[in-house]
This record gives structure tokens, C-alpha cells and sequence, in this order.
């Protein structure tokens, strides 16, 4: 199969071509790399099924041919993570609606009909305070422009875009409602909690928790959202509907940080901070969030496989050998001895 991967070097994306490698595929990889890393791809460069195109979507001239070739697309391109958004909304809403409208396009254009899934997010449901979604839920975004909701907003347009190709050309698009993904490779410069726990847990730094740390999460381990992607991409019963991925299991800030420190084995603190301390200005955070996943279920039989507890050790795994690295790079020559007995010989 040939599956392009757009925004294939970041978090999810690069997961996603390694399973698809992994499985005999080819791959090819567009990312302008200004979230995604070369790192995260650097595994699969010496590959031959493997290609990676540094573009942006929004210019990339070579998006038909390659959509042409694609018999999947995953659309992950995307602006990511509540501060950046804070940082550059304009950003924000270039590169996510513009760059589906063209990715719609192109595939549209293409003439072969391949299967396509449309990322987007839980963060759509916006502050419906019922704390728990499902796909026919309300979404509830605040009526006078909170640039907090932009990021929401994108994705929710995106979503509108994909049904109304998917309804007038017959398109096999599947928009996919991600739940707080985390696992191995993602980095906490935009926020993220789990990757920011793991850090400051290792490094013996007091772990930052915004608000009373009393607001919930449902983490999924990216390698079990691959396999639903995956499933769904390949499910004609899919084609045509949102529906939510991630893990319905939940875990309050507070809770996280503290398994954090447990896994780590670390005597880190807990660090209180507000949310005008955490982001700059007062911010409407969401007090829970957890997936209803009938849906998922109900077409692919998924179920997520990875304990929160396994994803966390092997994040602090990770983090260790960054931190050994760190050290290696940064040694100094050592001082030699310059008296005429020790000196070097040849
Ligand atoms: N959060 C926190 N400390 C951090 C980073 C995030 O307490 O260092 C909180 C954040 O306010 C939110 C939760 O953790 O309540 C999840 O944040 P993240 O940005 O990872 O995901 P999202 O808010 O999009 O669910």
C-alpha cells in the first residue's frame, strides 16, 4: 500500500509511518518541520519505502502527483498544542483550514478515491461541561472570539470541510476526534502535560500543575492510536463519520503528576500555579474529558491496550537517555597533564 502522511514527522505522524513501514508499506512524509523533528524520522531515512519532502502543504507543488499515487492519506498536519495556538493564531488558522481545503482538493483531483483520515480533535467539544462525548454531543464554543478556542475552531471547520466533500464526491474521508494522545517522541514546548511531568519528574524538578489539578484527562498511548487509524481508514462503515479515538480511562492532573513521580522514582514537589501564571492571561481550561468510544468499537472492535503506568515508564526511559546523552555531548576535554613524563607518545 502507499500512504502519505502529511505532518509525518511529528508525534503522531512519525508513529504512524513506523507501523506502516513496519507492515511492508511504502511511505511518503511531508512536514515543513516547524513542530515535527528530523529526529523522529531519522530511523526511517536509510529506508527504500521510505521518502521524506520538507514542505509546507500550503505550497507544495507536488501535493496531486503524490495524492494521485496515495492509496491512504493521513492528514496530520496541523498547528498543534493550547500555547502555540495562544502564540500565533494566524498560523493557526492558515495552515489547518487552508491546508485540508487543499489536501481535499488534491485528493478530489486525483481521481483514485483513496482512504483518507482527517485528524482532529476532542478540543471541538469545546466547554460542554458534561465531561464525557460522544460523537452526537453538543459542541459548545463561546459566541465573541476567545482566541484560546482557535485551535477548536480550525479543527471544527476542517471537519465541515471534509463531510462536504465526503457528501458531494463520494470521497472515503474518516475524521478522527483525538483524545490526549502521549507516548514515546512527543515533546512538552507546546504544553503538554505528560511529556512536561516526565521531564520535570527525572530532572528532581517540582512538577508545574495549572490550576488545583483537580480537571481530568483520558491518555491514549500513540501506539494504540495508530491501530485505530488504521482500522478506521480501512472500515467503509467509517467513511462519512467523526468518530472519537483514544482511551476511556481517566486520571485527574493531580493524580498524573503524582504517578509521574512514582514511576520515575523521583522526590520531586508539586508546584501550584494558576493559569494567568501558566499562560500568560487568564484561560478557560477544560475540567474533564474523557471519550465515549461505542462508536469505535461498535465499527472497528478496538480496544486500547497500553496501561497509562507502561506508556509513563517508558517515557521516563526516554527522558533518562536524553538526559545521559546531554551529559556525554556536553563533556569538556579532559585537562591533560603537560609535564614531559605524560606526555603523549606516538
Ligand atoms: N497542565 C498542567 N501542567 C503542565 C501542562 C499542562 O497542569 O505543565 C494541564 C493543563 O492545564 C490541562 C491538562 O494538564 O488541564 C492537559 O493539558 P494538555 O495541554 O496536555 O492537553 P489539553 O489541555 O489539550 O487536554
Amino acid at each position: 500500500m502507499h500512504v502519505l502522511i502529511t505532518g509525518g514527522a511529528g508525534f503522531i505522524g512519525s508513529h504512524l509511518a513506523e507501523y506502516h513501514l513496519a507492515r511492508g508499506d511504502q511511505v511518503c512524509v511531508v512536514d515543513n518541520l516547524s513542530t515535527g523533528a528530523l529526529s523522529n524520522i531519522e530511523p526511517f531515512l536509510g529506508d527504500p519505502s521510505f521518502r521524506f519532502v520538507e514542505a509546507d502543504i500550503l505550497h507544495w507543488s507536488d501535493l496531486g502527483k503524490t495524492a494521485a499515487w496515495a492509496d491512504r492519506i493521513y492528514h496530520m498536519a496541523a498547528v498543534v498544542g493550547v500555547k502555540k495556538v495562544l502564540e500565533d493564531p494566524v498560523a493557526v488558522m492558515a495552515t489547518n483550514m487552508t491546508g485540508t481545503e487543499k489536501i481535499l482538493r488534491a485528493v478530489h483531483g486525483g481521481g483514485w478515491n483513496p482512504q483518507v483520515v482527517i485528524a482532529s480533535t476532542s478540543e471541538v467539544y469545546g466547554f460542554n461541561p458534561k465531561g464525557s462525548f460522544a460523537e452526537t454531543d453538543d459542541i459548545v464554543l463561546p459566541s465573541a472570539g476567545r482566541l484560546r478556542w482557535t485551535y477548536a475552531v480550525t479543527k471544527l471547520a476542517d471537519e465541515f470541510l471534509a463531510f462536504s466533500y465526503a457528501r458531494k464526491y463520494g470521497l472515503n474521508i474518516v475524521i478522527v476526534r483525538l483524545f490526549n494522545t502521549i507516548g514515546p517522541n512527543q515533546v512538552g514546548h507546546y504544553g503538554m502535560v505528560a511529556p512536561t511531568f516526565v521531564r520535570q519528574a527525572v530532572h528532581g524538578e517540582p512538577l508545574t500543575i495549572y490550576g488545583d489539578g483537580a480537571q481530568t484527562r483520558s491518555f491514549c498511548d500513540v501506539r494504540d492510536t495508530v491501530v485505530a487509524l488504521d482500522r478506521l481508514a480501512a472500515c467503509p462503515r467509517a467513511w462519512g463519520e467523526v468518530v472519537n479515538v483514544g482511551n476511556d480511562q481517566e486520571i485527574s492532573i493531580r493524580g498524573l503528576a503524582e504517578l509521574s513521580i512514582q514511576r520515575a522514582n523521583s522526590s520531586s514537589s508539586l508546584q501550584f500555579l494558576s493559569y494567568k501564571e501558566a499562560y500568560g492571561e487568564e484561560f478557560e481550561d477544560v475540567t474533564h474529558r474523557r471519550p465515549v468510544l461505542d462508536k469505535l468499537r461498535a465499527l472497528t472492535g478496538f480496544a486500547p491496550k497500553w496501561k497509562l503506568t507502561d506508556t509513563l515508564d517508558d517515557l521516563v526511559e526516554q527522558e533518562r537517555a536524553k538526559m545521559l546523552h546531554a551529559v556525554r555531548d556536553s563533556r569538556e576535554w579532559p585537562r591533560l597533564l603537560t609535564s614531559s613524563s605524560a606526555r603523549t607518545r606516538y
